[in-house]
């Protein structure tokens, strides 16, 4: 069987491609390039330069590389931009993933593992977050996820589609070995921020916002290794394959670090001792996310190995200093 991977050319999905030819697939990544790299797809991975809305192309590929599965990550993901251009993330995001639910619908394709994210749940008034906790997303980027949830919730009622959704808390690090690690442009994420600085590749790092109600005022995050959330896929792809019914997972590795907390640990780790600016809080940002991920521990028996903020860190140091 072969599992299209959309947005494969990018960060997460990157990662996704690498523990499925790991755990034995057929993949084929689906990419536009437009922030994805064709240097992160493997040589030997077909790659298919085409935007999900191209029903055309995507008809096609879903029936020559007889595609079993669709792991679907393309999606513009910036949280600030979805704030200003809120159309471009309703079509590339909504209309894109409806495109292709009804091309796969159309071609008998009937697994999909869709890449979700924390924000759909906004501002939390607990923590951990579980994922019976109310959704009330802030920004439009976490809006749009939660509109596709419930796309894909209707479609599996009325259709037989299957689907697993994965709420990732905050992916980071790198693959071991190197070859491929996180690259934005712009990059807006804090850990390679904080180790570009560290590089010397920016003058500072700018914390934003100090007067939270958090134990050192900064916010707190919890941060997930990338490859640990690759691993996920692959059991998600499992669980479906074995027949099982629709799910909805949180992703994460379950403890918190503050900015600061970040901060000084990428100083010990480089060796480093960089520029740290105290600036003005970032609009829309939660004081604290720390996911609860008791549901897919215990259901689907995934086991995060690579998570703790050192071997996060120090894989994106490796990356960074490649
Ligand atoms: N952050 C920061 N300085 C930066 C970038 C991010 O202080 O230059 C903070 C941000 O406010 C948030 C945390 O770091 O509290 C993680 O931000 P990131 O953009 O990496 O992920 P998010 O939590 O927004 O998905």
């Amino acid at each position: 069987m072969t599992v299209l991977v959309t947005g494969g050319a990018g960060y997460i999905g990157s990662h996704t491609v690498q523990e499925l030819l790991k755990t034995g697939h057929k993949v084929a990544v689906y990419d536009n390039l437009s922030t994805g790299h064709g240097w992160a797809v493997p040589q030997d991975v077909p790659l298919i330069k085409a935007d999900i809305a191209d029903r055309l192309v995507l008809t096609e590929v879903l029936r020559n590389y007889e595609v079993e599965a669709v792991v679907h990550f393309a999606a513009s993901s910036l949280v600030g931009e979805s704030m200003t251009q809120p159309a471009k993330y309703y079509r590339n995001n909504v209309a894109g993933t409806l495109s292709l639910l009804e091309t796969m619908q159309e071609c008998g394709v009937k697994q999909m593992v869709f890449s979700s994210t924390a924000a759909v749940y906004g501002e939390p008034e607990a923590w951990p977050i579980t994922e019976e906790m109310p959704l009330a997303p802030t920004n439009v980027y976490g809006r749009t996820k939660l509109v596709i949830e419930g796309m894909l919730k209707d479609f599996a009622a009325a259709y037989d589609l299957r689907y697993v959704s994965l709420r990732y808390f905050n992916a980071a690090g790198a693959l071991a070995g190197g070859g491929i690690g996180e690259d934005h442009n712009p990059e807006t994420h804090l850990i390679p921020l904080i180790l570009q600085t560290a590089h010397g590749r920016r003058p500072q790092i700018d914390i934003y916002g100090t007067d939270y109600p958090t134990a050192d005022g900064t916010c707190v995050r919890d941060y997930i290794h990338v490859t640990d959330l690759a691993a996920a896929h692959v059991l998600a792809l499992k669980h479906l394959a074995g027949g099982g019914a629709p799910k909805v997972y949180n992703l994460g590795s379950e403890t918190g670090f503050s900015v600061q907390e970040v901060i000084e640990k990428a100083k010990e780790i480089t060796g480093i001792d960089f520029p740290v600016r105290e600036a003005a809080r970032r609009s829309g940002d939660p004081a604290v996310l720390v996911a609860s991920a008791a549901r897919i521990r215990q259901e689907l028996d995934w086991k995060p190995v690579y998570s703790s903020l050192d071997r996060i860190l120090r894989s994106a140091w490796v990356w960074e200093t490649r």
